[in-house]
């Protein structure tokens, strides 16, 4: 078919979701992915809401079921142990009924990619032009292409070199997450355990399906956590966990051994518009909503089902433009719902001052000991499943 060749950058969850569909629709399609090879790290996130049905299309239910993380609850740590408990309930509860770790969601997707799907690693894009049509990478290739995906999550480079400043917002979150897998120990049980305390901070300790336990400090962005060497980010957390209780000790020592720490500074994007001409951006790169607003992975993935259903391979200008106005204005409502993170809910996760801490612990107790629970349990639905996928015509 004439004009029908996508190139999709990024290798994660978004691009490969839209890889996945695009060629479905019956476009084809190279994707570019940055990293040398597959990335497989990642801990846990979780499908919700209207991408179990993209999930259920895609064929991927029963494998996605299948790496389930385990987990069946969550609860909050104190002191003197657990302080309240937030059972899983429902699809779309504090415990959803797909949790999965990013590299097992994101492997899932690509082993169902066709032969014809080609994805070549360590290869970025350094310029476009024409609006999309002539891609020049960094292997010095050029590519013609018809549609162009950024799917290159949160710091993505195609994004900042196609859309000026005023279109790309980032909005810092305060916040700083380092993510790691350690050892397992006769103690871990099938919950997520989430342990807060004074000075901004928070450890969690989350069950895998590959016999280890993925472990997370997080606390209010106040040491140079990302861009440290690994000796330095190590000591950074030292200093900063070092009198930290319940699980921190384990989980420094752990990190100290893991090769797979992961460091986020929290930054959510925001985009006045995700497209120009051939250009779409998808994913993290447009949107981040960080884990603090919940539903990255789920819109990642949906979003390559909406893309595809929308923009049709072979399409003049105008067509394709009309097509990523309507994909755009499908996300949209969903985006941006997720993306309101309450500044009060933020201060009550990482209290301060120990006064600050025991109202945060009042609240969990209030929140999880009371009718309040079926409330939270509720708030868990992002990417609402009330409304239906729009209509997608396989080609292939
Ligand atoms: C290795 C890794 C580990 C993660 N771990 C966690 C975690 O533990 N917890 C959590 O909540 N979220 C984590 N995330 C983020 C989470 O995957 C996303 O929030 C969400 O799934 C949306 O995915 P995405 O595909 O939009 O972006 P991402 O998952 O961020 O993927 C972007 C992809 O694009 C590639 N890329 C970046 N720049 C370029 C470029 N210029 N050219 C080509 N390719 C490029 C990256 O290597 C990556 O494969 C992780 C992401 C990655 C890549």
């Amino acid at each position: 078919m004439a004009g029908a060749y996508a190139i999709v950058s990024g290798a994660s969850i978004a691009g490969l979701s839209a890889a996945l569909w695009l060629r479905r629709a019956g476009w084809d399609v190279t994707v570019l992915e940055r990293a040398p090879r597959f990335r497989d790290g990642g801990q846990n996130v979780d499908v919700r809401g209207i991408a179990r049905d993209v999930l259920d299309r895609a064929g991927l239910t029963e494998r996605v079921r299948a790496l389930n993380t385990t987990e069946t609850a969550t609860v909050m740590i104190g002191d003197r142990g657990p302080i309240g408990e937030l059972p899983s309930d429902g699809p779309d509860g504090p415990t959803a009924e797909f949790e999965i770790l990013r590299g097992d969601l994101a492997g899932a997707i690509r082993d169902l990619l066709p032969p014809e799907v080609t994805v070549r690693f360590g290869e970025s894009v350094s310029a476009v032009h024409d609006g999309g049509r002539r891609v020049v990478t960094t292997s010095t290739d050029e590519l013609r292409g018809d549609l162009l995906v950024i799917a290159e999550g949160v710091r993505s480079s195609t994004r900042d070199l196609v859309f000026a400043d005023d279109v790309v917002t980032r909005v810092p979150m305060g916040i700083d997450m380092v993510f790691g897998t350690i050892p397992r120990t006769a103690d871990d049980d099938d919950r997520w355990r989430w342990y807060i305390t004074h000075g901004g901070r928070q450890a969690h300790l989350r069950p895998d399906p590959h016999g280890t336990t993925r472990a997370l400090l997080s606390c209010t962005a106040e040491d140079d956590l990302v861009g440290a060497d690994r000796d330095r980010l190590l000591a950074l957390l030292r200093r900063r966990f070092g009198d930290v209780g319940w699980a921190a000790p384990r989980i420094l020592a752990g990190f100290a051994d893991t090769d797979d720490l992961y460091v986020d500074r929290l930054e959510q994007i925001r985009m006045s518009t995700w497209r120009r001409d051939r250009v779409v951006c998808l994913g993290d790169a447009a949107w981040c909503v960080t884990p603090l607003g919940g539903g990255g992975a789920s819109l990642a993935l949906t979003a390559g089902y909406v893309l595809a259903a929308f923009v049709p391979p072979g399409a003049d200008d105008d067509t394709v433009r009309r097509g990523l106005a309507d994909a755009e204005r499908w996300l949209r409502p969903v985006v941006d719902e997720v993306q309101s993170v309450d500044p009060r809910v933020l201060r009550l996760a990482y209290p301060r001052s120990r006064a600050a801490l025991a109202v945060t612990r009042l609240a969990v107790r209030a929140v999880t000991r009371t009718p309040l629970s079926r409330l939270v349990a509720g708030a868990g639905e992002v990417v609402p499943t009330d409304r239906d996928l729009p209509e997608f015509t396989a080609r292939r």
